[in-house]
């Protein structure tokens, strides 16, 4: 927290305290942006103290996180996620250099946990009892895991089209649960009453604006296990807006503080059938709400919460902006799996669908370098797993029919 200045509002530019229950501005309702002195913190952080840092998770920079301290209850080790060089990967989409960034290895396997990690830490500075959400899935079981590990009860708002997996692991972490049959904007409205009336920590993304300094540090890691020498791009799945500000803001307080000496182009990648924010880019017009109309359901969202921000960041950094259909996202979970290693649910392989087809466009060039940011883990949604990858071949314990099988592969 020495570091924080105060929260600016990105719509009509007031400044207000920054204190541990701030929402949105109390003006105009606008989101607000934690602003740092980055003076201060470019005196505190070098490559070289970074180097000599043992702590391996988010909370590895803290310089740079909106918080006093941790206190110490347990936590779930959240952050420090693989980047893994994709030579086999890049070779076949035909580009000179590619990262993996799998944030799927995270506790509850999914970027989020960035977030509600950080949600926890500011919901105890609060003095809250009770944190309430909603999502389509990850958010939650995010915010239940890291409730759970340091025991505060959570209420979370789920659409009903929300995979079991994620619905189960919300059940396993002792949320209360409550399963709206609606859409993700009836459900959002909904626990939005539901917290106002019952006083509830908000941990609903685009109105906490200290989600998004937890999800940021996803790009500080890729900056520093990049050695500092950052890509041309970075690309990853935007549904509500708030990750891919997250990480345009990691990049830039880094840059702000002499840290990385320039920035990447953000690709913005979205489902054909749900992309309100894409669309808004490429026809240069105020975003509209879409249908959500996509299998990858962490990012089928049609009327965006953080479209303020996330335009800004992919305007700022000169982005690139591509759609993939279903099927493309389907094949880069094939792809991922088999050139790396790596199972992404659909919405955390969308940002790699969305690299193939930037190159096959030509909207990025095959010299360039990229990150593609792994979101979530593919355990959480087997049944489009199995969408993308088939059914195995079934025979009885008999070898006779294992010899056909082997004859016909
Ligand atoms: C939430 C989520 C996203 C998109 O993040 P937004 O902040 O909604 O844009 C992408 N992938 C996964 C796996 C997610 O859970
Ligand atoms: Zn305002």
């Amino acid at each position: 927290m020495k570091h924080v200045l105060g929260a600016k509002c990105v719509r009509c530019g007031r400044e207000w305290p920054a204190e541990p229950n701030t929402t949105t501005c109390p003006a105009c309702g606008g989101m607000l942006d934690i602003q740092y002195d980055y003076a201060a913190i470019a005196k505190e952080v070098s490559h070289e103290t970074m180097a000599n840092r043992t702590e391996q998770s988010m909370w590895r920079y803290m310089e740079y996180l909106p918080v006093q301290g941790l206190g110490n209850r347990p936590r779930l080790r959240v952050g420090w996620s693989p980047l893994y060089r994709a030579e086999r990967l890049a070779k076949v989409l035909g580009l000179n250099t590619l990262y993996v960034k799998d944030d799927g290895v995270n506790p509850t396997a999914s970027l989020k946990d960035r977030a509600s990690a950080m949600a926890v830490v500011k919901a105890e500075e609060a003095g809250a009892e009770i944190i309430a959400c909603s999502s389509t899935g990850n958010a939650a079981s995010s915010l239940a895991g890291n409730a759970a590990a340091v025991g505060f009860p959570t209420y979370i708002f789920v659409p009903s089209r929300a995979p079991k997996g994620k619905v189960s692991q919300l059940m396993i972490f002792g949320a209360h649960v409550i399963s709206v049959r609606g859409s993700y904007e009836d459900t959002f409205r909904l626990s939005q009453q539901a917290i106002e009336r019952y006083g509830w920590y908000n941990r609903n993304a685009a109105i906490n604006p200290y989600l998004m300094e937890g999800k940021k540090t996803v790009a500080l890691e890729i900056a520093e296990q990049l050695n500092w020498q950052m890509t041309d791009y970075v690309a990853l799945s935007v549904g509500d807006g708030c990750t891919i500000a997250g990480v345009w803001k990691g990049f830039k307080d880094l840059y702000a503080t002499g840290m990385i000496d320039r920035l990447p182009r953000l690709i913005s990648v979205q489902a054909e059938g749900c992309c309100p924010l894409n669309r808004a880019i490429a026809e240069n017009k105020p975003w509209e709400p879409m249908e959500e109309n996509t299998l990858a359901d962490s990012i089928a969202v049609g009327v965006p919460r953080n479209a303020d921000k996330a335009l800004a960041a992919i305007r700022e950094s000169d982005g690139v902006v591509v759609n993939v259909s279903d099927e493309e996202i389907l094949a880069a979970a094939r792809l991922l799996g088999r050139t790396c290693g790596v199972f992404g649910e659909p919405a955390g392989v969308t940002g790699t669908a969305g690299v193939k087809k930037a190159l096959e466009l030509g909207l990025i060039p095959p010299e360039a370098s990229v990150v593609s940011i792994v979101t979530g883990n593919g355990l959480k949604d087997t049944p489009n797993a199995i969408k993308a990858a088939g059914e195995p071949i079934s025979i009885d314990p008999d070898m006779g029919q294992l010899l056909d099988v082997m004859e016909r592969l």
